[in-house]
């Protein structure tokens, strides 16, 4: 295997699966695709599963929030990465959460942004696929069962919002296209290339302020200082009783179908308790970043992104370094300057991963722990792991190792 760790070796082959199929995902076929190349597979290892389809956003995420885990070795989304984003927080949310977020994931691209599937495919060392094909590898790999951890990056914004990523912080014109491009999702995985090249053609500058924990530098806060920022955090703490230090007063978003897909999934509705391990290398959003940060001097970007797995899309090899379990945010900027002609050549390297190699003088690349973005302008979009999340200073920190997926 080419992947770091390899797998867990405590867990036995999960044989009895929750499937949850998000309908409306990629060109709205998932639930055929599912019957036509999955099916059978499963049947033939032996594998169990109750298939749930899903009638609204947010649906999987109760589900999982409330559901009985023990009827099932693993919990399979068959969607984009959207509908695995729900299931990874709708597990965090849980009381038992140290427990449930152990429960072993498993993905089967059904969508348009397929991002972790294709880089557990590519984390195997198979050669590059797409589409159904990709499916069916993904399928193979449920058969076999092989667990291993997943890092999640634990991301805090501004009204103390807290959730849990496995996939990607975007801002600027990544961000960007991963929305604007919703509306060609009917043509599946192309719909990122199209995006692309139409915010070519608008490509505009986005001001604000970048901070990062470099990953060679990355000791914990002393855990004083800690537990000290969670006392005076937050103004209705005492019903949260979370273990972060920064992110306390998250609330549930209750949006509820894929209109919405402009407004940030998270709303300030419905109050839940997130849960989690403390975040012991942040410190509150009010205050500066520690000292030994490192402060980007430039403040004119034209994307940042935080990505923690390879690939960004079926086709987008964003973080060719990365693995599912190597505790690093790989942090990618692009500053503004660069022209149209080079931003497009780096995106087409990045189908092959090779535009890390291009030395182009306006992308940086590091590998970090954390990391702290405030844009200046009022009004833009964030995302994570491809789904909109408020607007405002944002940050984050890796957890390694804090999730499963079966990748083998
Ligand atoms: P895609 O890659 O095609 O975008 P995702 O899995 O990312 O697929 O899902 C897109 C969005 O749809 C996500 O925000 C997800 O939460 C939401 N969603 C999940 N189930 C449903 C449903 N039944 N109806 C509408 N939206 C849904
Ligand atoms: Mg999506």
């Amino acid at each position: 295997y080419l992947r770091t760790g390899g797998v867990c070796p405590e867990v036995r082959r999960p044989r009895r699966f929750l499937v949850l199929i998000n309908p409306q995902s990629g060109k709205g076929q998932a639930l055929a695709l599912f019957n036509n190349h999955v099916q059978h597979m499963l049947e033939e290892a032996d594998i169990t599963y109750t298939l749930q389809v899903t009638e609204h956003q947010n649906h999987a995420r109760e589900l999982v929030r409330e559901a009985d885990l023990s009827q099932w070795d693993a919990v399979v989304i068959m969607s984009g990465d959207g509908l695995l984003f729900e299931v990874v927080n709708g597990l965090m949310e849980r009381e038992d959460w140290e427990k449930a977020i152990q429960t072993p994931l498993g993905v089967l691209p059904g969508g348009s942004g397929n991002a972790l599937a294709a880089s557990i495919h590519y984390y195997n060392g198979s050669q590059p696929l797409s589409g159904e094909e990709l499916l069916v590898s993904c399928g193979f790999m449920l058969c076999k069962g092989l667990v291993s951890h997943l890092d999640l990056t634990s991301v805090c914004l501004a009204s103390n919002q807290h959730l849990f990523s496995f996939l990607s912080l975007a801002w600027g014109f990544v961000a960007d296209v991963d929305i604007e491009s919703e509306k060609y999702r009917h043509v599946g995985a192309a719909r990122f290339t199209m995006g692309t090249l139409v915010r070519l053609t608008s490509l505009r500058i986005y001001k604000g302020k970048l901070a990062y924990l470099p990953a060679e530098e990355s000791q914990a806060l002393p855990s004083t200082s800690s537990s000290t920022m969670s006392l005076t955090d937050g103004s209705n703490s005492s019903s949260v009783h979370s273990r972060n230090s920064n992110c306390q007063n998250h609330h549930l978003h209750n949006s509820c179908n894929s209109n919405n897909a402009h407004k940030p999934i998270w709303t300030n509705e419905t109050p839940v308790t997130m849960r989690g391990p403390p975040d012991s290398l942040l410190v509150p959003l009010d205050q500066p970043v520690p000292t030994h940060w490192t402060v980007v001097k430039e403040e004119d970007f034209v994307l940042v992104m935080a990505v923690y797995q390879s690939h960004l899309a079926e086709d987008l090899i964003a973080a060719p370094a990365s693995r599912l379990e190597d505790g690093i945010i790989h942090l990618i900027y692009v500053k503004a300057g660069i022209s149209r002609q080079a931003l497009l050549r780096l995106f087409l390297a990045m189908e092959k991963g090779t535009h890390l190699n291009t030395n182009c003088p306006f992308v940086v690349y590091v590998k970090v722990r954390a990391l702290r973005l405030e844009p200046y302008s009022p009004k833009g979009t964030i995302t994570v792991d491809g789904e909109v999340v408020e607007y405002g200073p944002v940050q984050a920190q890796v957890h390694g190792r804090l999730a499963r997926i079966i990748a083998g």
